[in-house]
């Protein structure tokens, strides 16, 4: 089922959740394991993520190069087969602009499709490791907004037709349901908000169903960010997202990597518990479970939760509001 299916039938708001894949070594049954304990609340889908494989060049005797994988995680469509041969749940891969030709995203299309799977979130993708701005992929696409329009005109190109069997003006390209990232604080790149919620519309122009926030620590934020969004005239469900700090050091990890704020009074919480991990986590539990219940109150359509692969934290919150 499309999330935006889900989004429009269910009475009452739900948790999406999602996961990132493993880096090499993990087995199948260890990642099926780790999202058992989500299981327990039925999800209606899981997110996950994808990420840009990272290489080295060495040089050879000859004086020649020669190119070498030295950082992957197994593929989001990889994993999402393994939780579909486990779970009764729908899935929903990231797609990612960086490190892919135009023609390798069709091929990926081609491989979900091929699943079965029919849910997407379209994203530009991070930088590489030790780049300072992300530089497009020869031949790729350069912002989300032109890969949700190259999905979509992919599949309603007569050669995507005619490879199907499909009648003309049978399928209007949208086999997928689209989902987009979208920024409270503004994307770090952003010269300002405004600009920033331009950009977002594009997305939504382009093709995109429903918007998924970054993390956000302050409920505020993420209600002035839809009432900005709606006057710019974005109307599709715009779901937040949370992410339970669990760590001291992410009080000031999670502002350099996301570009974002955390609260002072969170943050000074914290630091009268900083030699001790559980109360720290507990805080970070709270305060997330706290914001889920006033986000749930406030009449939001689910709460997309970056679980980050670990459990404990999550369940507890769910448990305490869904
Ligand atoms: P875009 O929408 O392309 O925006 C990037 C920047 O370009 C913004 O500053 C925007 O204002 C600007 N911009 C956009 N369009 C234009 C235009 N036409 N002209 C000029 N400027 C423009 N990263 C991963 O690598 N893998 C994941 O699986 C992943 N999942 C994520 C899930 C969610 C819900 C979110 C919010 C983020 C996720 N990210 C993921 C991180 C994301 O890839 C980064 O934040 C990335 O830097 C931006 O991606 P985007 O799709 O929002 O980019």
């Amino acid at each position: 089922m499309k999330v935006s299916d889900i989004l429009a039938s269910s009475s009452q708001a739900y948790p999406s959740l999602e996961i990132v894949p493993p880096l090499r070594g993990m087995t199948k049954n260890e990642l099926l394991e780790s999202i058992a304990p989500f299981m327990e609340f039925s999800p209606k889908y899981i997110n996950v993520t994808s990420h840009r494989d990272e290489f080295e060049y060495r040089e050879e005797a000859d004086g020649s190069f020669s190119r070498h994988l030295v950082r992957n995680r197994i593929s989001e469509t990889t994993v999402c087969a393994a939780i579909m041969s486990k779970y009764d749940v729908e899935v929903v891969p990231h797609l990612i602009c960086g490190g892919n030709t135009r023609e390798e995203i069709e091929s990926r299309l081609d491989n979900l499709e091929f699943l079965g799977i029919n849910n997407i979130v379209a994203l530009r993708g991070d930088s590489m490791t030790g780049e300072k701005r992300f530089t497009p992929t020869p031949g790729g696409y350069r912002y989300a907004s032109e890969l949700v329009e190259g999905i979509r005109a992919y599949q309603g190109s007569a050669g995507y037709r005619r490879s199907r069997h499909m009648e003309e003006g049978g399928e209007d390209g949208r086999y997928f349901c689209i989902g987009v990232g979208a920024y409270p604080e503004k994307h770090f790149e952003a010269a300002n908000i405004e600009t920033d919620i331009m950009n977002l519309k594009k997305k939504v122009d382009a093709g995109a169903d429903y918007i998924i926030t970054q993390m956000f620590f302050d409920n505020k934020v993420y209600y002035d960010f839809v009432a900005r969004c709606r006057e710019a005239g974005i109307d599709v469900p715009i779901i937040p997202g949370l992410k339970p700090l669990s760590t001291a050091r992410q009080v000031s990890m999670l502002p350099e990597a996301f570009s974002l704020d955390i609260p002072l009074e969170l943050t000074k919480e914290i630091e009268k518990f900083s030699n001790d991990k559980e109360a720290v986590y507990q805080i970070g539990t709270e305060w997330c479970a706290m914001q889920c219940k006033d986000l749930l109150k406030s009449g939001v359509p689910a709460v997309h939760f970056y679980t980050m692969g670990k459990s404990r934290n999550i369940v507890e919150i769910l448990r305490e509001c869904f």
